[in-house]
């Protein structure tokens, strides 16, 4: 077969993988908002059945021999296919070395672990999730040496699986400059005599007020709802069948608008990337943002850099007043924008606010990296963990449930995806010191231009899709890389100011 066929056929056969991928997102959406409850075991023998057509098809004979017949040819590969088949090539080489029954055994075990860890938190039972915990690590690691093309640690096999190309030296050198930073200004906030008054946004907002809210400020960020759909859910996401159907969810506090608010503007973040990937890359695997760290940044660009921003609340206040209860005539721009910013120590990361989250990550990081690099006892991990917020954050959890046991994330196996929550937020300060390179970004958010501001994320990152690596799509911005200076900057600027800290 010659190259020009083989291509064609290779296209097809992801096309194809693309349609599973779409209609297992359509079912997996269905399950997280409408589904019954009682069709819960249906559904789980119905997504494991796609699950394993799906796999058959990324890992069998034919996508072996299309692998095997393009290898040869990769040098005179277009850009979009050089692409394509870079990322389904380290996804093949992943899925493959692997032995079936060691994928098997993860599987049962995380999901096992999933049901213990849910209980061990209700109960406050650290020592009932450990052995499962222990049982985790000790499999990923393994699952390692299948893997393995060098002798890198461990610990940047499981980064690299969450965010391509991160290493631990990476985040060493991050979290750094994080820590050096945002422990020092925390305390500067906390000794700061500046007292933002939260309860003044707290007046009772009734749920279909608010979903009016959520629509406003969907629309007001250009997230397309004729090619989207705001649905409602205990934890808030982004949903992608194809770029023309990008779906977010949120959740509504009567008590608490700006909780929902703030979800809307974040999703809307992640949607708009989504939404904005190239056409030219429509249906294919590229079309979709390229990592979870870049992913995160934009959904923190419109929460954070826009959204809790001085301008757009100056912006803001008016348009929302008139769909806000009449209680809340005279609250002032300022005192919204202070509510939005009120920082300090807290427990959980995801009520975290901006100033404190990397500090709720990096105790995360270290542990997972003391869990890869050194031989430490799980049970000792409360005790770390403890330790770690009151040197970090000043306060010592009461229990093990709003300590070390509060995320799902280890359940399921996923250690190292933790840090590029964190990373996002520290890209999306980074890209708005380019973006203001090249326009009056405050003045464009006071008045509420964000199409101009939209263009430049599009142009930059959007479009491109998962055609560049995250590393390369940095570069091509500013020619550097991660840089926490940036983020480390723009807190520092933004919160000695709100705080009056000199
Ligand atoms: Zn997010």
């Amino acid at each position: 077969m010659n190259l020009e066929a083989t291509i064609m056929e290779f296209k097809a056969h992801l096309e194809k993988m693309k349609m599973y991928q779409s209609a297992m997102s359509v079912m997996s959406f269905d399950d997280a908002t409408i589904a019954p409850k009682g069709a819960t075991a249906d559904r789980a023998k119905r997504n494991g059945f796609f699950a394993a057509e799906l796999f058959a098809l990324s890992t069998g004979e034919k996508m072996k021999s299309l692998l095997e017949a393009l290898e040869p040819h990769k040098e005179e590969l277009d850009v979009n296919t050089a692409a394509m088949y870079r990322l389904v090539k380290k996804n093949y080489d992943k899925s493959v070395k692997i032995p079936i029954d060691k994928i098997r055994a993860f599987r049962e075990l995380t999901s096992k672990a999933n049901d213990v860890w849910e209980k061990a938190r209700k109960d406050n039972d650290f020592a009932a999730f450990a052995p499962y915990l222990r049982d985790i690590v000790a499999a990923r690691k393994e699952m390692v040496e299948f893997v393995r093309t060098d002798d890198a640690p461990t610990y940047d096999y499981l980064l690299d699986d969450y965010e391509e190309g991160a290493t631990m030296a990476m985040y060493d050198e991050y979290f750094a400059k994080v820590r050096a930073a945002i422990v020092p200004l925390l305390k500067g906030v906390m000794e700061s005599k500046k007292k933002i008054n939260y309860e003044l946004v707290k007046m009772s907002v009734d749920i279909e007020t608010q979903r009016k809210i959520s629509e406003y400020a969907a629309k007001m960020v250009g997230y397309d709802l004729n090619r989207g759909y705001i649905g409602e859910t205990a934890h808030p996401f982004c949903s992608t069948f194809s770029r023309n159907d990008v779906r977010i969810t949120t959740r509504y506090d009567e008590n608490d608008f700006l909780s929902s608010f703030y979800s809307i503007l974040h999703e809307c973040g992640h949607a708009l990337y989504e939404q904005n990937t190239g056409e030219d890359i429509a249906g294919t695997v590229l079309a979709r943002g390229v990592s979870m760290g870049i992913h995160e940044s934009q959904s923190r660009f419109y929460e954070n850099v826009i959204g809790r921003s001085k301008g757009f609340w100056e912006y803001a206040t008016n348009g929302l007043k008139e769909i806000l209860p009449q209680s809340y005539k005279d609250v002032t721009a300022t005192e919204f924008y202070e509510a939005a910013n009120l920082a300090g120590p807290s427990l959980i990361r995801v009520e975290a606010d901006e100033l404190t989250y990397s500090l709720h990550i990096m105790v995360r990081y270290e542990i997972e990296r003391m869990l890869f690099t050194e031989d430490i006892d799980i049970m000792e991990l409360p005790a770390i963990w403890n330790k770690k917020f009151e040197e970090y954050l000043g306060i010592t959890p009461p229990n093990d449930a709003m300590g070390v046991l509060q995320d799902i994330h280890w359940s399921f196996g996923g250690m190292g995806y933790f840090p590029t929550y964190s990373i996002g937020s520290a890209y999306s300060a980074q890209f708005l010191s380019y973006m203001k390179r090249e326009m009056d970004f405050d003045a464009l958010v006071k008045k509420g231009d964000f199409a101009t501001i939209t263009a430049w994320l599009v142009d930059k990152i959007h479009r491109h899709g998962s055609i560049h690596t995250p590393k390369d799509l940095v570069h091509k911005i500013a020619g550097e890389q991660l840089n926490a200076d940036y983020y480390v900057d723009y807190l520092n600027e933004k919160f000695k100011s709100l705080y009056e800290i000199q």
